[in-house]
């Protein structure tokens, strides 16, 4: 038996060492690789069935007073046109999303100050009731203060990716974050009860395949019950604007691998991997992916958050990107869920 089939016999014994995810992240044959993907689509299948559910996307505000060395939405990028949109209007939106029958809106944003917690519960409770919607919200650090009174005001879920778990390279990254006082924020956002979602990019400046088996481990350890894996894409208005690594390989790998070890999380189906290769989506649900985001902000601000070059589904409208969405899922041999696609726990 070759090593490949002897480490999926263990995995299914439920024997997950760092030994030999660090050996499957290394290989670099696609064929050979096939039976472990063949093996996290049927882990996935086994929670979930063939749904993949869908979450709309509101990207409400591109303003953001920090600045991620990888992001164009970082506060330097002064070629970035800003934009912030009203509580009246990111609530009109959020209506369409729930028109076309989709239960779970992302409320997603840079770190705006102008979004007080005030404002933020105010817009969260006239949510709540008014549609039958789950909401994740997607705004970056805040204080335990401030989670609870969001999740007081209607909040279910909360996206705040740890980006590495690698302190010394996520210090690289963040000239104005603080590692510890990130995971602090995941720590927060788990023990007030939101569904935690958290994640990673791949193919940082730096980051290792070892650095990639502890962020595995590290979804485990935080008890994550949704896990956002995308590529990392340079963007030519950032710091990192030359470096190009676009390990779409490498991310798939990731991101069966967190299958494997977490059976039952919500993993997506990020744009990010439909924008490095344009099959990317349909690849991540038949690795072990289980939901798809469409971008569901109005166009004009649309080509406004570019989180990195070339974004896709820039120049779409929600409708297009709905039925978009809908074709990728099918194209994956998968069914279309709308429903609020809670975690299975197992
Ligand atoms: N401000 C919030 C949410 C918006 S950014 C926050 O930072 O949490 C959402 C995610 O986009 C980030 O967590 C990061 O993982 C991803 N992202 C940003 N720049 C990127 C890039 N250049 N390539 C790939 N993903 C990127
Ligand atoms: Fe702001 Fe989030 Fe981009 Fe960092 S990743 S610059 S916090 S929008």
């Amino acid at each position: 038996m070759n090593m490949i089939q002897e480490i999926l016999k263990r995995f299914s014994r439920k024997v997950f060492t760092g030994e030999d995810f660090l050996f499957l992240l290394n290989v670099e044959d696609e064929q050979d690789f096939q039976p472990v993907f063949e093996y996290s689509e049927k882990i996935c299948e086994s929670v979930y069935g063939r749904d993949v559910f869908v979450r709309g996307i509101l990207e409400f505000s591109n303003i953001c007073t920090r600045n991620c060395f990888y992001c164009g939405l970082r506060k330097g990028n002064d070629r970035l046109k800003r934009y912030r949109m009203k509580p009246d209007e990111i609530f009109k939106e959020v209506r369409k999303v729930s028109e076309k029958g989709i239960r779970t809106i992302v409320l997603q944003s840079g770190e705006d100050d102008h979004f007080t917690d005030e404002i933020m519960a105010s817009l969260l409770e006239r949510i709540k009731k008014n549609f039958n919607m789950a909401i994740t919200l997607s705004i970056g650090e805040r204080s335990y203060e401030s989670y609870k009174q969001l999740k007081e005001a209607g909040a279910d879920r909360f996206l705040l990716r740890i980006e590495t778990s690698d302190e010394k390279l996520f210090k690289r990254l963040h000239p104005d974050g603080n590692f510890q006082q990130r995971k602090k924020c995941l720590h927060f956002l788990k023990e007030l009860g939101y569904e935690l979602g958290t994640g990673i990019m791949v193919g940082l400046p730096g980051q290792s395949c070892s650095s990639l088996v502890k962020d595995i481990f590290f979804f485990k350890e935080v008890g994550a019950d949704m896990i956002g894996i995308g590529p990392f894409l340079s963007h030519q208005d950032t710091p990192l604007r030359n470096f190009r690594p676009r390990k779409f390989f490498l991310t798939l790998k990731v991101l069966a691998l967190i299958r494997c070890l977490l059976p039952d999380v919500n993993i997506p189906a990020t744009t990010a991997m439909g924008t490095i290769d344009p099959q990317g989506r349909q690849k991540a649900l038949a690795a072990g992916a289980n939901v798809i985001m469409p971008n569901l902000s109005p166009a004009v601000y649309r080509p406004l958050y570019q989180l990195y070059d070339n974004k896709i589904c820039v120049y779409e409208t929600s409708a297009n990107c709905l039925s978009c969405t809908e074709e990728i899922v099918r194209q994956a041999g998968k069914t279309v869920c709308l429903g609020r696609g809670d975690r299975i726990k197992q």
